[in-house]
């Protein structure tokens, strides 16, 4: 086996954007980063392609929501050429009639919505109104490091912590997410509205990007989860020259901070030693070690393959 000598502090396995993002935050704490990625560019499915000469679209995901601002901003993405094309991107859900049914996010919409759905129109805003009050319970768990379940007293301080937060908002918001978790999102909406485009709309708001159908328990959630993500970012953006244009902004941030990124370098093992991952092999068998080794692909790959 080949030994690299160069001295890095962490790697990162994998620069999507979620590799990327922890390696920009990491060089910018000072770390000496190395990214090592398998592919030809950077992004992972936050990529833009040519698909014919002149024409660049985002291949694979191709809008940005949730992506939190102090994110944004701890990283000076905006410095490092991140721009938008369109922010705060509305949902329309299209009639056959032409009688398309906009989503209202300001004033001005909503007397329009009101307009068109007069029955479904106050159902709607306490719908949002209720929606956000559980998103606020929600919200400050996805930026916290998860608890050590072998830790009995880390877990217990992590649930005190999360009952207290829920408490301070009112028992009762604490309750109805309770009721909310198992539900089906098609259940909710059958009850809460007569519009057909409405509830397609909410609907697909709460199964976009997973595998079931608005009837399948649980999904009443993921429209928390969704909303939840927004509250700590924005809506839904498109960032000018696509969702690569993330990758580049993120990579020039970790160029600027000294990291480096090697681009079809794959890593076919992680070293481990005493339970604690101690290094890399790539697949060409050169070894590289760091005391921090950080694996920004599928769990699943990383933990059994
Ligand atoms: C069709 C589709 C559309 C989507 N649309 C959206 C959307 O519009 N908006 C949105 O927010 N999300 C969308 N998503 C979800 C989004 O793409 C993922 O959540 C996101 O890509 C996860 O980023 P990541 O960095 O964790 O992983 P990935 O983007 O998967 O990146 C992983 C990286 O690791 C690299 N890698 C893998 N194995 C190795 C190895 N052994 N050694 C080195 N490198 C390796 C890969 O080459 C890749 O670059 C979509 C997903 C799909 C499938």
């Amino acid at each position: 086996m080949n030994w690299e000598s160069a001295a890095f502090d962490a790697i990162v396995v994998g620069g999507g954007h979620n590799g990327l993002v922890a390696a920009a935050r990491l060089a910018g704490e000072g770390k000496r980063v190395l990214v090592a990625e398998a592919g030809s560019h950077t992004g992972g499915a936050a990529v833009t392609s040519e698909i014919t000469p002149g024409y660049s679209v985002p291949a694979v995901a191709h809008l940005l929501e949730g992506f939190p601002r102090r994110i944004e901003r701890k990283l000076k993405l905006a410095r490092h050429g991140l721009r938008y094309a369109a922010r705060n991107v509305a949902t329309v859900a299209l009639d056959r009639d032409g009688k398309h049914l906009l989503l209202p996010r300001t004033r001005k919409e909503f007397a329009a919505f009101r307009e068109a759905l007069p029955k479904d129109a106050e159902a709607y805003r306490e719908y949002v109104a209720h929606r956000r009050a559980l998103a606020g319970l929600v919200a400050p768990l996805l930026g916290e490091r998860p608890p050590e379940l072998a830790d009995p007293d880390a877990f217990r301080r992590f649930l005190r912590r999360s009952v207290w937060r829920a408490m301070l908002k009112g028992g009762s918001t604490m309750q109805s997410l309770l009721r909310v978790l198992p539900e089906a999102i098609g259940d909710r909406l059958d009850v809460e509205f007569e519009s057909p485009l409405l509830k397609g709309a909410l609907a697909f708001d709460a199964t976009l990007g997973g595998a079931e159908g608005p009837y399948a328990p649980g999904t009443s959630f993921r429209a928390i989860l969704r909303e939840a993500t927004r509250l700590q970012g924005q809506g839904a953006c498109l960032p000018a020259g696509g969702m690569g244009a993330l990758a580049d902004a993120l990579a020039a941030a970790i160029v600027a901070s000294g990291g480096e990124i090697r681009l079809d370098t794959e890593v076919s093992r992680f070293l481990v030693e005493e339970g604690k991952a101690t290094g890399i092999v790539l697949s060409s068998g050169v070894e590289i070690r760091a005391p921090l080794v950080l694996s920004a692909i599928s769990p699943s790959v990383t933990m059994l393959e």
